[in-house]
């Protein structure tokens, strides 16, 4: 069935509570990216999140709270380390997988016996979450494997006839996901890196980290989100590292060129002029790590609108928020990465 998604300003606040309340699902900002909310605690509201979106049921969610206090009752411990960081991090875009209780309901969880938490740092979705008194499960609000969402006209551009309303609060700040932390087991694991920086996990307490796709592949995944596709615009993304990047690059895009194909690279600001018959997707100042965070989903997005056929992204150094922009790089790309 069409909706007419409807577009409410932060002064529509109460608007936007209310379709909670009434059991619906609402796209709100946050410091990371949009969410796509619905009452945790209510199963159908949850199922609705997982049919606008096109997303597998064995995805789980993450659950918003207004404050940290709120994780009693969902969770049966907070591991003393655990509660290190939240005191440290909370709000802001940590999310603690911790084991949860049964007033979590299973298809929030994709029926684990854990659930993921974390409070935002955005003012609009604090006051959501603060209105409507319950807990929002919420995932990115973007159709299932596309780049998340970063502002309204993301949201609308996916979401647009499929949910009630987009509670628009302008760009998000960090740009990217949260990172996902496994406090069930010893040490804690880093499932997924995000804003909050493994470097700075560590200052604190011991993290394990083994990247994706470095090891033998006999392990199932520990995050179920990961096993899927994620952040693909229509163009062929090819993540290009190393010194000889440009280079290899420009070869590659011949054959497209010469096609009259469209062909874009996705580079710092500084090195465009290496590249002055493609189209470029500016990254921002080299070396502004923050900046491109805050772009990338935007810059994903517009390779689409501009309608390429192959992007080339110059890979950056996995140091500190490094280590998130290229985990979401390599899943754009889908194992297409050349090491020059
Ligand atoms: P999204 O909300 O779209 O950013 O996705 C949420 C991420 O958190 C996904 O990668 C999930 O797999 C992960 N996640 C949520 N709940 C759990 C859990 N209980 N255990 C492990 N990972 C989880
Ligand atoms: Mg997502």
């Amino acid at each position: 069935m069409e909706l007419k998604t409807r577009h409410l300003t932060p002064e529509e606040i109460d608007e936007a509570a209310q379709i909670l309340r009434e059991g619906m699902v609402v796209a709100f900002p946050t410091e990371t990216v949009y969410g796509l909310g619905a009452n945790a605690l209510d199963p159908e509201a949850v199922k609705s999140i997982f049919r606008a979106k096109g997303r597998p049921q064995d995805n789980p969610l993450i659950i918003h709270l207004a404050i940290a206090q709120q994780v009693e009752g969902f969770v049966q411990e907070v591991p003393p380390q655990a509660l290190l960081l939240m005191e440290r991090f909370w709000p802001g875009p940590l999310t603690l997988v911790l084991k949860k209780t049964e007033q979590v309901p299973d298809i929030v969880t994709a029926g684990l016996d854990t659930v993921a938490v974390r409070v935002p740092d955005h003012p609009v979705a604090l006051e959501l979450l603060r209105l409507t008194g319950f807990p929002l499960a919420a995932p990115s609000a973007n159709r299932s494997g596309r780049p998340s969402p970063t502002r309204a006209e993301h949201v609308l551009a996916d979401l647009g006839g499929l949910i009630p309303a987009v509670l628009d609060g302008g760009e998000t700040g960090w740009g990217l996901e949260s990172t996902v932390l496994d406090c069930t087991v010893t040490p804690f694991r880093l499932l997924r890196p995000g804003g909050v920086t493994l470097e700075e996990l560590r200052d604190l307490v011991p993290v394990l980290y083994q990247a994706e796709g470095d090891g033998t592949g006999t392990e199932a995944p520990r995050s179920p989100g990961m096993k899927y596709q994620h952040y693909a615009p229509e163009a062929k993304v090819y993540l290009v590292t190393g010194d000889g990047a440009a280079t290899k690059i420009k070869e590659l895009s011949e054959p497209y060129r010469k096609r009259g194909e469209g062909v874009g690279v996705m580079t710092w600001d500084e090195r465009a002029e290496l590249y002055p018959s493609l189209t470029v997707l500016p990254m921002g100042p080299e070396g502004n790590f923050a900046a491109l965070a805050h772009n990338l989903f935007h810059l994903l997005r517009q390779a689409d609108i501009l309608g390429l056929k192959v992007l080339f992204i110059e890979g950056v150094s996995e140091d500190n928020l490094g280590l998130a922009i290229m985990n979401r790089l390599r899943k754009a790309a889908d194992q297409r990465e050349i090491k020059m």
